[in-house]
């Protein structure tokens, strides 16, 4: 990518009567083109240079192409600061005003914009190339961080290209390598469906029914007893849906919009407006989705789709002390919402999901420890309390990465970033290939993403870090009931013991439910085993 525009700097009075004005201007262009403009960039090309200039009566007009490291705005500035501080002591000029003209912005490829950008004039696609014409901006816009969000989405757009639709980098951290000798080849999901424990309410939607909860919450709450209460961590009831400023903030409502579920309020409490809908429901008994949209406001929220978004809501604008750090919170009060399009699998991949949301927030330090101290407890819950075949990467989404290195991903788990915790699914097949791995939970450290958009601060203006983590309840028990069966005899020993802790709840048996005779009979032989 690179910049050009023309910068006219107009001055108070006329330089072409001073003296030697045009040699002194000369030199001040090559001080600028040597060594100020080239400040800041390693490579040349990424700083910024003046190809030309003319003075003009009382203006100097300046061609300029830029790199990105050094980019128009910023040399604009620069030149303008040069030109004002030398020109003014030396001849007492000053500047009447700066204007930036036909800026471009000129990227290799193909990039999409939207013109409804108010600073964008026009987009010329040539073959290999893309020119983004700009309108004129004054010193007003130039300083303007709209110009410069501009300049970063476009680098993110020309980044995502590189990553070439991928979404994350994956390198293995280590593994419990082969533990399981003779894999049970059967998908849990179907077993859970037939025997009736789960039913299927709407795409990704399901009820689980009394023994299925049993399972979820004694998992659950293993995995409190075991990871989070023993290094400190606190429960919190976070809010399940999210005004859409939340997501401006966490950055959700630019990446992810395409996943995210929206809630609209009606548009009148006033239940006699809504008298032509009921009347229609009351007689036809049915109701269409885009006459009642018609009684709605445009959404305003989101519904939980990272499910810690609330953590960095919560202290946005605090300032806070060594007293008061780290925070260790996590969340289990509710669902998450994804919408998954055609991925659906199960209860593994939903639409409306259970999770454990760990959150943390310190200085970097303690959220690397923390981070450090989480993922060695997770180690030990998936190999020892659950003595599952499982795998952990360092996956770093592409946003993560700063411009330039992302050819050569450089593994420090130390920066920003994220551990991805797998399980295999013998169900699906062998595993060499890594489609048969199902993602179960994940560590973050975000450094300051969140914690420069929510503007949580330091009492003596140190550094703030945040991190979180993710147990996905349904993934997690799909990984174990798919590794060892429905049969708790061969369960791992605390799993069992926090399942027989209380009675087993009964399963539902009516006339039509199970659906099926096979299903009736495999639940009876299942729950044999489901009697201390
Ligand atoms: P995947 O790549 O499998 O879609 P993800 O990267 O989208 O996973 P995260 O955004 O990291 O997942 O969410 C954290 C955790 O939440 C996951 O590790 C998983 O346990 C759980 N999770 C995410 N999406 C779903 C879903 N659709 N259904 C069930 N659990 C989910
Ligand atoms: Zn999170
Ligand atoms: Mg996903």
């Amino acid at each position: 990518m690179y910049l050009v525009g023309t910068l006219e700097i107009v001055f108070n009075r006329p330089l072409t009567s001073e003296e030697n004005i045009v040699q002194y201007i000369a030199q001040l262009i090559e001080f600028l083109n040597n060594d100020y403009l080239k400040r800041g960039a390693r490579d040349p090309k990424e700083a910024a240079t003046i190809k030309n200039y003319r003075i003009d009566e009382s203006k100097i007009v300046l061609e300029i192409e830029t790199g990105v490291k050094v980019r128009l705005d910023e040399a604009s500035l620069r030149i303008r600061n040069v030109l004002a501080s030398n020109l003014g002591r030396k001849y007492r000029l000053g500047i009447r005003s700066l204007l930036l003209r036909n800026p471009k912005v000129i990227i290799d490829g193909r990039t999409d914009v939207s013109i409804r950008i108010p600073i964008v004039k026009n987009i010329i696609q040539n073959e290999n190339s893309t020119v983004i014409e700009l309108v004129d901006l004054d010193e007003s816009d130039i300083k303007k961080p709209l110009f410069l969000r501009f300049l970063r989405l476009l680098e993110e757009k020309e980044q995502r290209l590189k990553w070439g639709g991928k979404a994350e980098h994956w390198s293995l951290l280590k593994s419990s390598g082969i533990k399981i000798s003779s894999p049970i080849n059967v998908d849990p999901n179907k077993v859970l469906e037939d025997i009736g424990w789960i039913k299927r309410m709407s795409i990704g939607q399901w009820l689980y029914t009394p023994p299925l909860t049993h399972l979820l919450n004694a998992l659950k709450k293993l995995f409190i007893d075991e990871v989070l209460k023993p290094l400190g961590f606190e429960e919190a009831i976070f809010p399940k849906m999210y005004p859409l400023e939340v997501g401006i903030k966490t950055g959700h409502l630019k990446g992810v919009i395409n996943s995210m579920i929206f809630a609209s309020l009606p548009k009148s409490f006033n239940i006699s407006e809504f008298e032509d809908l009921i009347d229609y429901i009351y007689v036809m008994d049915e109701v269409s989705p885009e006459d009642l949209q018609k009684y709605l406001k445009p959404p305003s929220y989101f519904l939980c789709f990272a499910q810690c978004e609330p953590f960095y809501w919560f202290f946005e604008n605090e300032i806070l002390d060594d007293e008061s750090l780290p925070i260790k919170w996590y969340d289990h009060s509710g669902p998450s919402y994804r919408w998954e399009s055609g991925g659906i699998h199960g209860i593994e991949r939903v639409i409306e999901f259970h999770r454990i949301e760990v959150v943390w927030l310190g200085k970097p330090e303690q959220v690397i420890e923390i981070r450090n101290e989480l993922l060695n407890k997770y180690e030990y819950f998936m190999d020892k309390v659950l003595d599952l075949e499982w795998r952990m990467a360092w996956v770093t989404p592409w946003y993560y990465e700063q411009t330039g290195i992302t050819q050569k991903v450089e593994m420090d788990i130390d920066r920003p970033g994220t551990i991805d915790f797998e399980a295999w699914l013998p169900y699906r097949g062998p595993r060499d290939d890594n489609k048969n791995w199902l993602e179960i939970g994940n560590i973050s450290i975000h450094g300051t993403k969140f914690t420069e958009s929510f503007r949580i601060k330091h009492n003596r203006g140190e550094i703030l870090w945040t991190g979180c983590s993710g147990f996905g309840s349904e993934r997690w028990l799909i990984a174990l009931l798919a590794q060892k069966g429905l049969n708790p005899e061969n369960w791992p020993k605390k799993f069992f013991e926090y399942v027989s802790a209380s009675p087993f709840p009964r399963s539902i048996r009516t006339v039509t439910y199970p659906k099926t005779n096979e299903g009736k009979e495999l639940l009876n032989k299942i729950i044999s085993a489901f009697r201390w």
